[in-house]
This record gives C-alpha cells, structure tokens and sequence, in this order.
C-alpha cells in the first residue's frame, strides 16, 4: 500500500478527484499518492482563503496574536523537522544531512516573522496643510497565492507563509508536482498551531491547471512566485488579467570569482558547497567558476581531487553527501547539457556520467567542465545539476566582464584576501547577493533576490513583510471652517 497525501483547504484534509504517484529519485519507484488539485480544487481554496480574510477569527486578532499564532508555528515545526526533513529526503533526493539542517532552521523564519507582525508601522505625514491631520495605515494586500518548486519546498514556502501571514493576509501555498510530500505534510502543523479555518491552504497539482488557475484568479491579489524563468513569464501574463502584485525568485547563473591571494582550501571547499550541495539543485548554484591564470590549474587539481573523494549515495544515509537528482528529466537536460558542452568544445575534468552501482534513480557524477569560453551551453543554461563550468581570467576587467555576461543576475561569490578588490567586485558584479570569502549562507534577517532573468523582488528581511501590506493614506480635516471653493482642488 503507498501512502496517500491529502491537500488542505479550508482547515479540512480533502482528497482530489484524481491522484498521481510520487517517485523516490533514489530508485526511480513511485512510493506516494499525491492529490492532483484541479481548477475546481483551486477555487475552493482560494475562496476559502477570501472568506478567511475578513473573518473576524482572522481578522480580527491582534498583530500581536498573529505573531503569537507563527512562533506557535516554528516550535511545532522544530519539534517536526527530522520526521519533516526524512520526507523530503524521500521525495526529493535530498542528502539528509543537508535537510535535517535546513527544516530546522526554517522554524526561525517563523520565528522571525512573527516577530514582526506587531512591527509593521504605519506614518504621520506633515503636510503642508495646517488643517489636515495625515496618516498612513499598514492593510493586508489579500490573498496571496505561493508557488513554490520542487527543490527546498518547505524553505521556499516559509519565506512566503511567514511574512504573508505576519502582515494578516491569506494564503494557498500550491506544491510542486515533484517532491510535494513534505509542504502537504506541513499542513498538519499549520492546523495544530491553531490558524482558523482558510488562512493557510495547501494543495498540489500540475503546472496547467493548478498553478495557471492560481496565478489567474481573480481573488488573487498578490503572487509570490518561486521557479524557472519560462513558468514566470506564463505566471508575469496571468497576473495581467487581475493587475496582481507579484514577486519573482527565479533562477541564476552564479559566477564565483577566485582572484590568485585568495586562501584556496577556503575557496575550494566553499566552491564545492556552491555547486555539489544539494547535487547542484539550488538557485544560488556558484555553477560558473573564473579563477585567475596563475592559480587556475592549481585550484582545478584541488577541486577533481576533492570531488573524487565525494561521497555519492543513499540519501537517507547521514554519510551520504550527494544524493540523486530529483527528476528523471532533470537527469535527462543534464546529460544532454554535458554532452552538447563537450562537443561545443568543454573538456571535461571530472565526473560526467552515471555514478558506477547507482544505475537505478537518478544520479550523476560530480561534474567540472573547463570551457574555453562563456559561450558553451553549460555556462550559459541554469542546469540545476552538479555541473561546474570553470573559465580562466586574467585581468580584474577580464574577470568582471566574465562575470556578467550572463541574463541571470542573483548571486556571486568572490574569492580573494585583498580588501580594496574586494570593494571593487561588489560594486561591479550584476547580482543581488554577493558573498566574500564564502557561499550559500542564508538568513532570515537578510533581503534575498535577483534581477534581470533572476527575478522581481525579494524575500526575507523586514521590508519583505511590507511587500504583503498596502498603504492607505487617510486625510483628517480638523477645521471648523466651512468647505472652501470646491472649485479648486486643496
Ligand atoms: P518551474 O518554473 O517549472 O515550476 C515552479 C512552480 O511553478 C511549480 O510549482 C510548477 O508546478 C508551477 N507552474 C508550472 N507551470 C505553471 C503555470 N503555467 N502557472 C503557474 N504555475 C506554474 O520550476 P522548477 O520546478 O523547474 O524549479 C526550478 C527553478 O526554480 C529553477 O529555475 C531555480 O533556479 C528556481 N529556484 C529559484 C529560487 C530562488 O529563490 N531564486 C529557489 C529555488 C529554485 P509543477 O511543478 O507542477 O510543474
């Protein structure tokens, strides 16, 4: 018997008409049932979700209450994270290691946005009219429809739940198709914390109908939009019909910079993180090294020989540090990206192929590829795999250049000891993250987002809870003068 998961809306766990199965990308077998949400599906959580808003249970608590509800909320999940953390092993391939860590850290972004709720500040204006008094209230911007991919779905949705329901909006959260097992699963907390009926729904289903007729409905008012630059186009056109806020965390093309007085045990073990982690499956994916000539060979030989000691496995196993990637058509665009980028004249390093003994699921050898130039497909396509596409510089100018040569504008990292370079490099490189002397380090507290084809918007900090409010200006006359000439405006 495989499990079934049930999708959440309106504080019930409802089956779909229809199911799908869900695939362990560790062997390629399906092991769940997931609930295929339709249109129909859709409608009633949004609607739900609408009713929710002005629910005087929703409504009317307090921000403070709010925040109480989401700390709930984090602890709950705390105490959940390895159960939580071992199902998104299972659905997505994910090392464990890596999502033991991930899902309890997600419980402080709870935290973190709770902590918020009873911040979120209004103005007085000074006008410039004696008699007006002026202000400027904080209200929810409406539902707000989350969709998330399928790497990190926990981590992706908790950047969206959290500052939507700190600043008192609703939500449907809808589940990548792949991987959903963990996000339906979450829901149980969500009901447990004691959220009324309809603030949070979860439901999972394909592309087209779910996601299309989310991002269309008219009760929408606000899409907070994680994924490939294609579905944020469809999803950029959908929110025309309703003229819908909308944010967009895409993907990149990250360059890492490594300048030849940096520390290269720090840089190699950092560069290893940015791409090999979460076997390449990460927006943030450093996936385009530029090493300086004089060090370039030196770092290579470091980099094969430490990727040849890379543990590939079962990533349920703690030992295991690279497990299968999550899809079989994300197995399939990478070796084809491999295959293309030799041909177009890449050499290859390291790795390439199916891992030997690992011929069932979807695995890939840790992969580096030393391109002659940035015009090789694996340089310039978002792979979303554990392929390293590595580039030799000369100048500070040639290593810029390289670096932004790229649609992709979200993270950097730069690698070198000399602090006026570094001021240079931040100036200079297209990104909206930049990290010095490291990689893949996140935080709630921190802005996160790109530009260009990496998106609109940014998630986590505190203007991020803004983005969820709309400001009303109210205009007080406390004169007692009669209305003057209504004939000119004042
Ligand atoms: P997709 O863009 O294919 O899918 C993202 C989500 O959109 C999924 O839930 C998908 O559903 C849904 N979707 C598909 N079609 C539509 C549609 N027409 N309207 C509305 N929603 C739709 O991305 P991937 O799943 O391939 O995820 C990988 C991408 O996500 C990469 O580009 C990666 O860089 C990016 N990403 C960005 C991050 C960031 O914070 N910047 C973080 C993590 C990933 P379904 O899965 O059912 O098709």
């Amino acid at each position: 018997m495989m499990r079934r998961f049930r999708q959440y809306i309106d504080g019930e766990f409802v089956d779909a008409a229809r199911s799908f199965e869900s695939i362990d990308p560790a062997t390629g077998d399906a092991w769940s049932l997931m609930p295929e949400a339709d249109a129909a599906d859709v409608d009633r959580a949004v609607t739900a979700a609408h009713r929710a808003l002005h629910d005087l249970s929703w409504s009317g608590l307090t921000p403070t209450a709010r925040g109480r509800l989401l700390y709930r909320l984090g602890d709950l999940l705390e105490e959940q994270a390895q159960a939580l953390a071992e199902l998104e092993t299972r659905d997505t391939g994910k090392v464990i290691r890596e999502t033991s860590a991930q899902v309890a850290y997600i419980a402080e972004y709870y935290r973190y946005f709770g902590g918020l709720a009873d911040k979120i500040e209004g103005a007085h204006l000074a006008v410039d009219k004696p008699d007006m008094e002026v202000y400027l209230r904080r209200e929810p911007i409406g539902v707000v429809a989350a969709v998330v991919p399928w790497n990190s779905q926990l981590f992706l949705a908790a950047v969206k739940i959290g500052p939507a329901l700190a600043a008192g909006c609703t939500v449907v959260v809808k589940a990548s198709e792949d991987g959903p097992a963990p996000l339906l699963e979450f829901a149980q907390l969500v009901d447990q914390a004691g959220f009324p009926p309809g603030v949070v729904n979860i439901i999972t289903g394909f592309g087209d109908p779910c996601g299309q007729r989310l991002t269309s409905h008219p009760l929408v008012s606000r899409i907070a939009f994680t994924g490939g630059p294609e579905t944020a186009r469809h999803v950029v056109r959908n929110s025309a019909e309703n003229l819908s806020h909308v944010t967009l965390e895409l993907g990149g093309k990250s360059p890492v910079l490594v300048f030849d007085d940096a520390d290269l045990d720090n840089a190699c073990n950092a560069i290893i993180a940015g791409i090999f982690a979460a076997s390449g499956q990460s927006c943030v994916a450093g996936s385009r090294l530029l090493v300086q000539n004089s060090i370039h060979d030196t770092l290579v030989s470091m980099l094969s020989e430490r990727v040849g000691k890379i543990k590939i496995g079962d990533p349920s196993d703690p030992a295991t540090e690279m497990g299968p990637l999550a899809t079989a058509r994300q197995h399939r665009k990478a070796v084809e990206v491999i295959q293309s980028s030799v041909k177009a004249g890449a050499v290859l390093t390291a790795g390439g192929k199916v891992p030997p003994g690992h011929e069932r699921g979807f695995y890939l050898e840790p992969t580096i590829l030393q391109c002659p130039n940035n015009d090789i497909p694996c340089s310039r396509e978002e792979l979303f795999a554990p392929v390293l596409s590595v580039m030799r510089f000369d100048t500070e100018a040639d290593g810029i250049a390289f670096a932004n040569d790229t649609c992709f504008a979200l993270a950097a990292g730069i690698f070198t000891n000399d602090l006026r370079r570094a001021h240079r490099l931040i100036r200079s490189v297209k990104a909206g993250v930049v990290w010095v002397n490291t990689y893949r380090a996140i935080s709630p507290v921190v802005p996160f987002g790109g530009f260009g084809w990496s998106g609109l918007g940014r998630e986590g900090g505190r203007e991020s809870v803004m983005e969820y409010t709309r400001p009303k200006a109210v205009w007080i006359n406390s004169s007692t003068c009669p209305f003057p000439d209504p004939f000119i405006m004042r």
